[in-house]
């Protein structure tokens, strides 16, 4: 079943149309590797086209904005266990605690003891805290059966009731490189979510230079295209410094 995302979302998101190009193989490790389907980096649409799991790419980004926003002066949670991120912050100091409870940190509609979530919660979420930001799965538009000789599918099997999981193929070698796939999806901006998101997720996006578990056995080298409506806007950058300055 294919969910639209857009449906799910109010009508005020705003969507950003993000592509990645596969410069070298496609593949996910040898045959028989093992591992859950969050392993594997590209799987197929129940149409059979290739496609890059949602999960692959937000999870990732997470991290990249994290040393993006740390670089540029932001206080910091620690993802991904519950207790060292916002608003538990385990392990942090009491002035670094205290670096937390700021203006631009606080959200007053949720109850005293959790409402300070930094500028990464407020963005990707965390188990107190609705994401602001979706993500769709990247799919690859070319024709499926123009790539079908040259890849061979796997399916993924589900361990605890040894059957395949529907429509959920990956594949078992390494296609030819050079195929410079693209793959589109779009990133859905929620209302409430902070100003800075789009510039620091964008420019997060551009440090993810691969895909897959290793390089080696991974997806491979990307390169993405994303829209140039931030290009010179000064405004839009320098939401991403602290207290706006
Ligand atoms: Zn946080």
């Amino acid at each position: 079943m294919t969910i639209d995302l857009s449906q799910l979302l109010s009508r005020s998101a705003e969507s950003v149309q993000i592509t990645a190009t596969i410069n070298t193989a496609l593949c996910v490790g040898a045959g028989g590797s093992t591992g859950s389907l969050a392993d594997k980096p590209i799987v197929r649409t129940a149409d059979k086209k290739l496609l890059i799991p949602a999960s692959q790419i937000k999870g990732r980004l997470r991290h990249e904005c994290e040393k993006l926003a740390r670089g540029l002066g932001w206080p910091v949670c620690e993802s991904p266990k519950a207790d060292t991120m916002c608003p538990q912050l385990a392990g942090f100091t009491e002035s670094q605690k205290n670096d937390f409870y700021r203006e631009d940190y606080r959200l007053p509609e949720y109850p005293d003891e959790r409402q300070y979530h930094c500028l990464i919660c407020q963005i990707f979420g965390n188990p107190t805290l609705p994401s602001r930001v979706l993500f769709s799965d990247l799919i690859c538009n070319q024709d499926p059966d123009t790539l079908a000789e040259v890849l061979r599918p796997g399916v993924t099997i589900n361990r605890s009731r040894q059957t395949a999981e529907d429509q959920k193929l990956y594949f078992l070698e390494t296609s030819p490189a050079n195929l410079q796939l693209k793959f589109t999806g779009e990133i859905y901006f929620q209302p409430g979510c902070p100003e800075s998101a789009k510039p620091l997720i964008l420019a997060g996006l551009h440090h993810i230079n691969a895909l897959g578990g290793s390089k080696s056995a991974g997806l491979g080298w990307l390169c993405w295209k994303t829209p140039d409506l931030l290009r010179d806007n000064y405004a839009v950058w320098s939401a991403l410094l602290p207290g706006g300055a």
